[in-house]
């Protein structure tokens, strides 16, 4: 090619390189299903071994840390998500945290923006959850290949086909068991590889300790010695019944969304999470290419291209320390690079890039499509931001999500007003909840919309330690927030909405709160044809 260096070229193949080894995902799950402990394990197989038990201990290493937040330390919990990256064989393997539990908020669904893959983990005896449903729908609208592993079949579950048809029925996504579970609980004797036709043998260990895995064929007649007879026989025709449906392991609709390999294990013994990498890594669609306002975004693109998908603040008060968390979705990041600020234009030196292991940070030399990098945030990037290289390119923004939690913030002193009301805009553009106004002129005081109630601290302890304006939370009683599709004059032809606050979002569009789901669905079964969206439209 003229005029190209050797340089370009050396990059060029150093970014396929790179692109092609790596591999990217986050857990979706429900509190207790498993995620630390399978997140351990998965860790034990690649290069972070010694880090493994960090995952764990981190509620200890808190106490220690006296540079987190006060409030974090406070509750003891992480409050914003972390990426763990390791090496596996030849592949470098970035785990994108999504934050559970009390500390579950706009972050958790964020986090999903930034993975290619998704792992749907599932606690055999409890199915599908809030959680991981709610979880699901954000990679369903980026159609992101949904990878589930059933945990904890050393206990007793539900029925695997039980299972298998809870996911088609109410996820509308077709499962494939990639491999069969023999028994369950008590009495779960190992797995059956469909595809290999070979058997895993589960044999117990002491609760923790990993279990051996003896492999043989399903032929083998050994196989017969070692499980009982109506258990083997039952899985086989299990088996057959899965063959008989037909379904194919079709890995484009595995990468469209549309098809989950099903994986049965136990995170806790260790049993099936080493097969379930494998596959995984075989089947896992590497980085992809982002939608941008110059249309799909190759990750083979000459020069580095990224956006910011989380902030976190304050980790270091005495610093007013933030990070903006940066996906990188072309080319190669390298440190002291000279970037562009799509939104404002402006060329940003970005001198202390972090990777992130946990909460250990080192400085990164270079990162590629698929890594996480953390930046030094003097308050210039808010969620959805675009940094690039070369031509102008500006990635599709982060929507809101759904809230489910309301609360009037008042500010008592009103002599405090406008650093209030500063305080207001400064932490919704960046992201740290959503701000939604009544419709009623006379009431100015904002209204905070979050998704976990840990959004609405993080909030008042903001205002009160960065803005000193000390604030009170007055709950409103809606749980269910729906944006107008058509804005405010389709809403004024529905005419009066019984149960249902009217109220406005930041950009004056109509938002319904409504009670609950129950009062929602009233509203869809009278207007079948009044569009309304559970995220708000890209601004
Ligand atoms: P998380 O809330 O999803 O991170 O769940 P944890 O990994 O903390 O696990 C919740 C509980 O389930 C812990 O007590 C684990 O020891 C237990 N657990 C996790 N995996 C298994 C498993 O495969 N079998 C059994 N019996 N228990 C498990």
């Amino acid at each position: 090619m003229s005029g190209t260096t050797a340089t370009e070229t050396d990059l060029a193949g150093l970014v396929a390189q790179a692109v092609d080894r790596r591999r990217n995902f986050a857990i979706i799950s429900h509190p207790d299903a498993g995620k630390t402990t399978l997140t351990e394990k998965l860790l034990l197989y690649g290069g972070a071994i010694q880090q493994a038990g960090a995952v764990k201990a981190r509620g200890e290493q808190r106490k220690v840390t006296s540079d987190w937040m006060e409030l974090e330390k406070q509750r003891g919990i992480s409050i914003t998500s972390t990426v763990l990256q390791f090496d596996y064989d030849t592949t470098t393997i970035n785990l994108l945290d999504t934050p559970g539990h009390q500390d579950f908020s706009e972050d958790t669904y964020r986090t999903l923006a930034a993975a290619d893959n998704a792992v749907m983990l599932e606690d055999a005896a409890k199915g599908l959850e809030p959680q991981t449903r709610k979880l699901f729908e954000v990679c369903r609208m980026r159609n992101i290949p949904i990878f589930t592993f059933i945990n904890k079949m050393d206990r007793p579950g539900r029925e695997p086909l039980t299972l298998l048809d809870e996911i088609e029925s109410e996820l509308e996504l077709t499962p494939w068991a990639v491999n069969w579970p023999i028994g369950s609980g008590e009495q779960f004797r190992g797995v059956i590889d469909r595809r290999s036709r070979e058997v895993v043998l589960f044999s117990r260990a002491e609760r923790g300790k990993q279990a051996a895995e003896q492999k043989l064929s399903l032929d083998d007649p050994a196989l017969r010695e070692l499980v009982e007879e109506e258990l083997l026989d039952l899985a086989i025709e299990e088996m057959e019944l899965l063959d008989a449906a037909g379904a194919e392991l079709d890995i484009e609709m595995v990468h469209a969304g549309e098809l989950t390999p099903v994986f049965f294990g136990s995170a806790m013994t260790n049993f099936g999470v080493r097969p379930f990498l494998d596959a995984f890594l075989e089947m896992a669609q590497r980085p992809i290419a982002r939608s941008s306002s110059e249309g799909l975004i190759d990750p083979l693109r000459e020069g580095f291209s990224g956006f910011v998908f989380k902030l976190q603040a304050n980790m270091d008060p005495r610093h007013r320390d933030r990070v903006a968390f940066v996906r990188v979705c072309s080319g190669r990041f390298e440190k002291d690079m000279t970037v562009k600020h799509a939104r404002t234009g402006k060329a940003i030196r970005l001198s202390r890039p972090q990777k992130l292991f946990g909460q250990d940070r080192a400085v990164v030399e270079d990162a590629y499509p698929g890594d996480v990098i953390g930046l030094n945030n003097p308050g210039m990037f808010s969620i959805g931001d675009t940094l690039y290289v070369g031509p102008k390119v500006e990635f599709e923004g982060i929507p809101c999500f759904s809230p489910e939690i309301f609360s009037w913030l008042r500010n008592p002193n009103p002599s405090a007003f406008k650093n209030f009301r500063k305080g207001v805009n400064e932490l919704r553009e960046e992201g740290a909840v959503q701000i939604l106004y009544d419709t009623d002129e006379s009431k100015r005081d904002p209204i905070l919309a979050a998704v976990g109630q840990l959004q609405l601290e993080v909030v008042q302890h903001r205002l009160e330690n960065e803005y000193g304006v000390e604030t009170r939370l007055e709950p409103l009683g809606f749980q269910v927030a729906r944006w107008v599709a058509g804005g405010w004059s389709e809403l004024e032809k529905v005419g009066r909405i019984f149960n249902c606050k009217t109220v406005r979002d930041a950009w004056n569009r109509p938002v319904l709160l409504f009670k609950n789901e129950w009062n929602l669905n009233q509203l869809k079964e009278d207007h079948p044809d009044f569009e309304l969206s559970n995220v708000a439209p890209v601004v």
